[in-house]
């Protein structure tokens, strides 16, 4: 970057008052900080999600659970089934530990990015954003979107991840006193509007004069590490259906999709590749495979129907639930899309 940081933060604050993105859970440029619960729901709704599918479930949780005192008060299924489908479910369980936290001292969430970071499942990322946009503390926040504008702006040439120390070295250099929530959000909103990870839009950025990397392919920052491949491991998943209803059971509270509705399955996520012998002797048929991808690995599903007639030698512990409800299941993203293409393919046999 080839000027004063006193000049780039001026030239982003002024495009961000013009530019900022219109968001459900911000307050307008230049105006008091919004409530630090609605700001950090969204904040924890937001990592690895985009916007537009956060928006649905923030309008949701607060409809739901207006205070954090309402949400710490929260049944844990509840909770769970609410947050199906935004992923990363060890969100929601911090989520809840972090309210129930902050409930336990009054409902106040501490002021400070250290004080914050103390809380259960905030990490450097949110406890940063909170601080600077709910409370005005000159913390540097570095999501994705930031760490592109700033690898940009100074053409750090290491590669990711090791480049992230001198990224943020740099940001911080950024980082100021004066309204560093609007700060850190014009930094959000320019990499997702304007810096974009394929085409960045050069003519249009207000910080074109100062960025180094512009005129050197800016799309090839941050560099990225030599691609590995991406782990494939295969699971098997048991739909059980008797009188109009499908077998579910609830997942163990730790591990992945923990506390989750699920369809019966063999062990998979514990083991890599499942081992578990189906719950019945069967006959089963293979309806099909479902391919999902999780942050570290992508996942086949093989879904096995029963087609036998003898469900009640099932021995698991879990609920029959009506096929017509399965919508309100909260099943994870993984066994809602097996559900659909179990059901889908029923109806193609009836209708054939
Ligand atoms: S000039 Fe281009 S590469 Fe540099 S920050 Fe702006 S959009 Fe990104």
């Amino acid at each position: 970057m080839d000027a004063s940081a006193e000049t780039v933060r001026s030239a982003l604050l002024a495009w961000y008052d013009d530019h900022a993105r219109r968001l459900p859970w911000r307050s307008p440029p230049g105006s008091p900080p919004p409530d630090p619960y609605r700001v950090w729901l969204s904040e924890v709704m937001l990592q690895q999600t985009t916007t537009a599918a956060v928006a649905p479930y923030y309008a949701k949780f607060l409809d739901r659970w207006p205070r954090i005192e309402d949400l710490a008060a929260a049944e844990d299924g509840d909770v769970m089934a609410a947050w199906a489908g935004l992923g990363y479910y060890a969100r929601a369980r911090n989520l809840l530990a972090c309210a129930r936290a902050v409930a336990a001292r009054g409902g106040a969430f501490p002021a400070t990015e250290a004080g914050l970071r103390a809380l259960p499942g905030l990490g450097t990322y949110t406890a940063a954003s909170v601080a600077a946009i709910a409370f005005g503390e000159a913390a540097t926040v570095v999501d994705a979107n930031v760490e592109r504008v700033v690898a940009r702006l100074f053409a750090i040439e290491e590669p990711l991840p090791a480049a992230r120390k001198a990224i943020r070295a740099a940001a911080e250099t950024l980082t100021p006193d004066e309204r560093p929530g609007d700060f850190a959000q014009a930094m959000m909103d320019l990499g997702a509007t304007i810096c974009t990870a394929r085409s960045p839009r050069c003519l249009l950025c207000p910080l074109a004069d100062y960025c180094r990397g512009r005129t050197q392919e800016p799309e090839r920052f941050p560099v990225k590490p030599a691609r590995k491949a991406r782990p494939l491991r295969s699971g098997r998943a048991w739909w059980v259906e008797a009188g109009g209803k499908v077998f579910l059971v609830t997942r163990p509270g730790k591990g992945m999709l923990g506390g989750m509705r699920a369809l019966p399955d063999d062990g998979w996520s514990a083991r890599g590749d499942g081992d578990h012998l189906p719950p019945l002797d069967g006959p089963w048929r293979h309806l099909g495979t479902v391919r999902h991808g999780f942050s570290h690995f992508d996942l086949d599903l093989q879904l096995m129907l029963y087609s036998g007639d003898n469900c009640s030698r099932l021995s698991l512990n879990g609920e029959w639930w009506p096929l017509d409800r399965i919508d309100d299941a909260g099943l994870p993203t993984l066994f809602a899309r097996a559900a659909r293409f179990a059901l889908a393919d029923q109806g193609e046999d009836q209708g054939a």
